[in-house]
């Protein structure tokens, strides 16, 4: 018998996906150049020459086993340990080799993260708008995905909410900063208080409530700011990294587990990802990307066109009228739609071939999300198409 769980989820396909598609089509029809297409948050950017130089030099230089042989069960040690260095000298925090597990970028960095800290029927706390993969992430593992409502005014966290959907059952809080989709950057101020909310309930239940912290977009932040690090407010953290967007490497799947040291039994929980890891299949990224991760890892694409686009975007919507909160990093942008229903929305721009995603699935309806990872020329000849749009329905 098939297993009713993941036939379910064929019927609830990804909007995202099915906008991505039907942006294709049409782009057969009158050329991808002429379809507006803020669907997909696929890195526009590319990889930097040191990556591409750096793979070839392990090629050509390195042992042929040792670049393609089995990963230690608990990932390349030199590896671990570039990172750890990193993540001390950037954050000040005194990671060492064995706080980090290398992972299948943020994808299995949480996989992991959610197993560490969850049995079965215990839930995890997220926070609206939210990405909607955080589902399948959280389901499968068994835990159960609770969502708070979202903060309109900033998107920052509505803690009144926070407060109350933080039960006794709540072995974890999953964060997005920057964030997907609203390009919101978690202030200082939201981190302390998150911090004590969660010491605080922590306390009331005997347990301990783990902060996981979801940061693929770490290093595109904007107007010469830098994120503030979670870690930093709250010693039972689990940060989940990916060098997806900051390396523009998405298809490597590459990324780490990094538990703060000052975090109960961290070396144990590290030791618990290497269990975690044969149990789910992972078994480790594939050497070589670790190997030449660990020589990029302060190393970043050219990510300056995304505040470009931003910008751009920012500007017409303002002008337009459109209700939106400036994004402080990521490539995404979080507008209210004109319109309630922000569905019939996205589907009145596919007439003017703007593909904008209707925000449902993230936990926001009556927003859409714009995905600007795109040319800068394209953002420029897609704004008077988006000022017509706005103009001719609303
Ligand atoms: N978390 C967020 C918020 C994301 O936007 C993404 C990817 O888009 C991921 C996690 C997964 O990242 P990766 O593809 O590196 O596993």
């Amino acid at each position: 018998m098939l297993v009713q769980t993941y036939k379910d989820m064929l019927g609830a396909k990804s909007v995202i996906r099915d906008l991505a598609g039907a942006a294709v089509e049409r782009g057969k029809e009158i050329g991808y150049e002429n379809v507006f297409d803020y669907s997909l948050g696929n890195p526009s950017v590319p990889v930097p020459q040191e990556f591409t130089d750096t793979m070839i030099k392990l090629l050509q230089e390195t042992d042929t086993l040792t670049l393609h042989g089995y990963s230690p069960s608990l990932t390349i040690p030199s590896v671990r340990e570039k990172v750890a260095e990193s993540l001390e000298r950037r954050f000040g925090i005194p990671y060492k080799m064995q706080h980090v597990f290398m992972t299948s970028g943020a994808a299995g960095a949480i996989a992991h993260a959610v197993r560490l800290v969850t049995e079965p029927g215990d839930e995890v706390l997220t926070f609206a708008p939210f990405f909607p993969e955080y589902h399948p992430y959280v389901d499968l593992s068994g835990a159960v995905l609770k969502v708070v409502p979202p903060r309109f005014e900033d998107f920052q966290i509505n803690f009144e909410k926070a407060e109350e959907m933080l039960t006794e059952k709540v072995m974890a809080v999953l964060i997005n900063t920057p964030n997907n989709p609203t390009g919101v950057v978690y202030s200082e101020e939201t981190l302390k208080k998150l911090a004590e909310l969660l010491t605080k309930k922590s306390k009331e239940y005997g347990h301990i409530i783990y902060l996981i912290t979801d940061e693929p977009y770490r290093e595109i932040v904007f107007d010469n700011k830098t994120a503030a690090c979670p870690s930093k407010f709250y010693d039972h953290s689990i940060m989940c990294y990916s060098f997806s967007k900051s390396l523009s490497i998405p298809g490597e799947r590459i990324g780490y587990v990094a538990i703060n040291p000052a975090c109960a039994e961290a070396e144990t929980l590290i030791n618990m990802c290497g269990q975690i890891s044969r149990g789910i299949g992972h078994n480790c990224p594939s050497s070589i990307i670790q190997l030449a991760v660990a020589e990029c890892v302060d190393m970043t694409a050219d990510l300056s066109v995304y505040e470009k686009n931003m910008n751009l975007i920012y500007d017409e919507l303002k002008d337009l009228g459109l209700t939106i909160v400036r994004p402080g990093g990521t490539f995404y942008i979080f507008p209210k739609a004109p319109e309630e229903d922000a569905k019939a929305f996205s589907k009145k721009a596919l007439k003017y071939d703007l593909i904008l995603v209707p925000a449902d699935t993230f936990g926001a309806p009556g927003y859409f999300r714009m995905a600007y990872c795109i040319d800068t020329e394209k953002v420029e000849r897609s704004l008077p198409v988006l000022r017509k749009f706005i103009k001719e329905n609303y």
